[in-house]
């Protein structure tokens, strides 16, 4: 689920699956090829973005909001919407972007520092916002539905040329904290339980799966990893098997077996996600480099399972 009322959460970096495995991989692998390293620095830097934003909004926004997250919907299209917050006067539809440098919009096309991006993120941002408001008025015609595109780098900056009036604010880092401290003037009454299970039941309706969640990975690429238990502290693998734990011989630290059996298996799940019976004993076994006994590992795997 993702909603959640404020101040209840952040975004976290370990939310994030595709992330996940990518970092097991470098953990196994020791390096990842340059389309990993691309695809890994593009998810920090929409996920630190992302986690800005959602601090911005924890300190200045009103508590009776809500915020829904990284929402994929398909409304005649699959779209995504990094925030979507809920106040009791409107519906804000947010896109956050992490841009270290200068932005521009020119002749319907975008750049960044004068280079030309692949997408047009303002089209597409209008797109978004028009398509929100629709289901929006499925539960009641008068919702206003507004969006903002922010761009939350420090270092960002942003010229936007054009003739026609866009659907949506745009906002630098330095005019949030303005923006929405005026929300919370004028948007401050108590949204009710009822109300809220309404726009889930909206939001459920045309929500769809992220289409970019990781593959499990190849037989081949699983046979090249490194395999034993990294220490739960430093990622260290000089480890010493105990009876009851295991111990690192670089940091110390100390964990106990199942618990360790268990954090395989969930290195497991994420390297071969998505598949259906991923979590094998055989191979957590396997990425336990076979130093704990196949017994211990299925006993920890069943009672997990109860
Ligand atoms: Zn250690």
């Amino acid at each position: 689920m993702f909603t959640y009322i404020f101040c209840k959460g952040v975004i976290s970096l370990q939310s994030n699956d595709k992330l996940l495995q990518l970092n097991l991989l470098v953990l196994r692998n020791g390096f990842l090829d340059k389309y990993q390293l691309d695809s890994r620095h593009y998810i920090l830097s929409g996920l630190l973005g992302e986690a800005l934003f959602s601090d911005f909004v924890s300190r200045y926004g009103h508590k009776s909001w809500a915020i829904y997250s990284d929402y994929w919907f398909n409304y005649g299209k699959r779209m995504q919407a990094d925030f979507l917050l809920v106040t009791s006067e409107r519906w804000l539809v947010v896109e956050v972007k992490h841009y270290d440098g200068r932005f521009e919009y020119k002749g319907n096309e975008c750049y960044l520092n004068d280079k030309l991006m692949d997408d047009n993120y303002l089209l597409a941002m209008d797109l978004r916002v028009k398509k929100i408001r629709h289901m929006a008025q499925e539960l009641n015609q008068d919702i206003v539905v507004e969006g903002l595109f922010v761009f939350i780098h420090e270092n960002s900056e942003a010229k936007v040329h054009l003739d026609y009036a866009l659907d949506f604010d745009v906002k630098l880092r330095n005019e949030l904290k303005g923006f929405l401290s005026q929300l919370k003037r004028t948007d401050n009454r108590q949204l009710s339980d009822g109300h809220l299970r309404k726009v889930d039941a909206v939001l459920d309706k045309y929500r769809v799966k992220n289409p970019f969640l990781p593959k499990p990975i190849k037989q081949e690429d699983w046979a090249g990893l490194t395999k034993g238990i990294n220490c739960c502290t430093c990622d260290s693998f000089d480890l010493a098997y105990r009876h009851k734990t295991v111990i690192c011989n670089d940091c110390g630290a100390i964990e106990r077996k199942d618990a360790a059996i268990l954090r395989m298996a969930e290195q497991v799940r994420i390297l071969f996600y998505g598949e259906d019976y991923a979590v094998t004993g055989a191979r957590v076994y396997e990425l336990c480099d076979k130093r704990i006994s196949i017994n211990a590992i299925h006993k920890v795997l069943r009672d997990s399972r109860k």
